[in-house]
């Protein structure tokens, strides 16, 4: 292997996967995942990353990867590297993720927010590609983002910006698993759309006591017409939310990743009626596009941050 190529290691801390690549140069060499030991906590899983950096790399390359940039769902401080508290992992309420992570692996390493990090992904390797300003969306579980403005990613205050998925649209709406009423997340997330699903008893959703939003999808692509509702009121749910956020942060154009996202071809037309209808009219011609870098974006982005930041480190060394 060539000395002169930049390793780096890519960590995606999921609720049902954790998994790491092995990149040079940006580009994946390697991946390797295991099921996430959620009831094993903070100690299992940290066992867990330090496995997955020993299986993607050789001693070899080992030796050369000089960073490692890990995202980890939120809401988590990245300016601290501390998870607040995940809802959708328990246990892990202040958890030193950063610095643990670092006393584990001896290397720089950097923590950023999972739809931040996709954002940042996308704008550098996918369907953002040169543009200075973007927001992506990822709608699956839930609703998250990122925002890239003026060619800087956002990051607020404690890291922690651009949580797209707590805009509140509708105050008579359903109760978010943030505490709030009528969240974007509460109406159109994945799980919101599964939850609708199943209180159809008709077609193709009859019988399906667990029904989730990929039942919805296959069903439209079916022509059941109560899938076909659902995709409908769901398109125009996130055409609205969007139509927000595009007087928000202005940007050139939205790219929308997550599971929903798969069902691009059926939600596109009415989510881009809706905005025609509800955004201010000079947003009306802002384009929503589909993701490119599938569930890469994470692992691509924190690994470039992770690089982005030593180099900055060592451009500052040399002054
Ligand atoms: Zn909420």
């Amino acid at each position: 292997m060539t000395k002169d190529k930049r390793w780096t290691i890519g960590i995606d801390f999921g609720g049902t996967q954790v998994r790491a690549a092995l990149l040079c140069d940006h580009q994946i060499m390697r991946r390797v995942a295991l099921r996430t030991d959620v009831p094993g906590g903070p100690r299992a899983i940290m066992d867990q990353f330090a496995k997955l950096v020993d299986d993607v790399c050789t001693a070899d390359e080992r030796a050369h990867v000089d960073c490692v940039g890990l995202c980890s769902p939120g809401p988590v401080d990245t300016a601290t590297g501390v998870t607040l508290d995940l809802p959708t992992i328990p246990g892990w309420k202040d958890f030193p993720l950063l610095q643990s992570l670092h006393d584990r692996l001896s290397l720089p390493v950097i923590v950023e927010n999972d739809a931040i990090a996709a954002a940042y992904g996308e704008w550098v390797f996918g369907a953002g590609k040169g543009l200075r300003h973007l927001i992506y969306i990822t709608v699956s579980t839930g609703i998250g983002g990122g925002a890239i403005v003026d060619g800087q990613l956002l990051h607020g205050r404690r890291g922690m910006a651009t949580h797209f998925g707590h805009l509140q649209l509708q105050p008579d709406g359903p109760r978010c698993g943030c505490g709030g009423i009528g969240c974007f997340e509460s109406l159109a997330s994945g799980s919101a759309l599964g939850e609708k699903a199943r209180r159809v008893k008709t077609g193709h959703l009859a019988g399906k006591a667990h029904a989730t939003a990929k039942d919805v999808v296959d069903g439209a692509r079916l022509g059941d017409t109560a899938c076909k509702d659902l995709i409908t009121e769901e398109a125009r749910l996130l055409g609205r939310g969007i139509a927000s956020l595009l007087a928000l942060f202005s940007p050139e154009r939205v790219v929308m990743g997550g599971g929903v996202s798969q069902a691009f071809d059926l939600l596109d037309g009415e989510m881009h009626d809706m905005i025609k209808r509800h955004a201010m009219p000079v947003f009306r011609d802002v384009r929503i596009v589909p993701a490119q870098l599938a569930d890469n974006a994470g692992l691509l982005g924190a690994a470039a941050l992770a690089r982005l930041k030593l180099d900055q480190k060592k451009t500052r060394r040399s002054d």
